[in-house]
């Protein structure tokens, strides 16, 4: 028996008359064949004032086509955002235009024939104006709150340190100057990652990318891990690669909070007389830098969403109250800045390796 066919124009029309999304249909000439209600709205364009115009790229100039135009012709778009990869489709943008500010996401298809011939093009756009305001006043808050607690926190971290060095102290206060001295330097790392978060968010997180050499880079955020890794009683080495430098194209300060969050970590989160090793190789035209640790390790299911905001494992969260669950969730951000990958290895029980790689200079 044969299938049932249901006529496809109909179809096609039901579905433009029911879906939340703008739709728009045109040829290879840029007519437009098919533009929905929700279009309609989104472009303040009736679809009877649209249907079979052919939108030029000097029609797309008029002022009535003003907020369709960018979204048909991105090249006339004040800030687009690529979100797929170039050439491939469906294509997905994000168009950005202003007075008055709209933010959209494009998805654009391409309809071909039988023969696979492109015969015109389908977009459905969605207007994230709203959901991108939530965004932004939410990034807005982090950020005022960070920069307003930067401060007091700096003065508190000071007095503490200066504190401790203090020669009349007596051994009972003096740990507990050291103790204040590390609880400031964790609340200020958080408040540290919060900011970067904040501009990460906002696309405002830039970076300056210089050739370093990794090793005495390395080097040097070991030697400053030194006094925490004595503090929680494990030993940190560092395998050298057999080559006397290894030369990257990277943000050095970004970086450096990037592997410190690792080292961290590995510290943090392993047992007492543990160890934390980290080995640095060249591999495939990158370098490729793994911190091991001998701590409790990250359950499968733990694993899936380790470098999200604000995660932090249970069991984590029982033994350990200091953290945010922010540090790996930057990390992954800035690695992949620079264009390099960030994955774990981890096994219950005996421990976790992380590894990212960063492409040579
Ligand atoms: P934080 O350490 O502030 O909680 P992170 O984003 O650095 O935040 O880490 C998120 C969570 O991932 C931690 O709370 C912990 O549960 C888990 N985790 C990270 N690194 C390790 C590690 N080396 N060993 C075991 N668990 C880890």
């Amino acid at each position: 028996m044969e299938k049932p066919v249901l006529p496809e124009r109909a179809l096609f029309e039901s579905l433009a008359r029911m879906i939340d999304e703008a739709l728009i249909v045109y040829d290879q000439n840029f007519t437009i064949l098919a533009f929905n209600a929700r279009a309609e709205d989104l472009f303040k364009m009736r679809a009877r004032e649209v249907i079979g115009q052919q939108i030029s790229l000097e029609k797309a100039r008029e002022p009535q086509w003003r907020s369709l135009s960018p979204v048909i012709y991105s090249s006339l778009a004040p800030t687009v955002v690529r979100l797929s990869d170039a050439g491939a489709y469906p294509q997905i943008i994000k168009v950005i235009i202003e007075n008055p500010h709209q933010e959209f996401f494009v998805s654009t298809d391409q309809i071909a024939d039988a023969s696979g011939a492109a015969q015109g093009f389908i977009k459905v756009v969605r207007d994230v104006t709203r959901e991108a305001s939530f965004v932004q006043s939410k990034s807005d808050f982090i950020a005022i709150a960070a920069h307003q607690l930067r401060t007091p926190a700096t003065a508190v971290n000071w007095v503490f340190e200066a504190l401790e060095k203090d020669p009349s102290l007596g051994d009972e206060a003096r740990q507990s100057a050291q103790m204040g001295h590390v609880a400031a330097q964790n609340l200020l790392k958080v408040i540290t990652n919060l900011l970067n978060i904040a501009q990460i968010e906002e696309g405002r997180f830039g970076y300056d990318m210089q050739p370093l050499d990794l090793i005495p880079f390395l080097d040097a955020l070991l030697a400053d891990a030194a006094p925490v890794a004595r503090q929680h009683d494990v030993n940190v080495y560092f395998e050298r690669p057999p080559v006397p430098s290894v030369m990257v194209i990277a943000d050095q300060y970004k970086l450096a909070l990037a592997i410190a969050n690792l080292v961290d970590n590995a510290i943090k989160y392993n047992v007492s007389g543990g160890q934390v090793v980290m080995r640095a190789i060249v591999k495939d035209g990158a370098a490729e830098v793994s911190v091991k640790d001998t701590g409790a390790g990250i359950s499968e299911e733990d694993l899936l969403k380790i470098f999200e905001k604000f995660f932090r494992a249970e069991t984590i969260k029982k033994t350990s109250v200091e953290g945010s669950g922010l540090g790996l969730y930057l990390t992954k951000n800035i690695i992949e800045a620079h264009k390099g990958k960030i994955w774990v290895e981890s096994v219950i029980g005996r421990g976790s390796v992380f590894y990212f790689t960063v492409p040579l200079a």
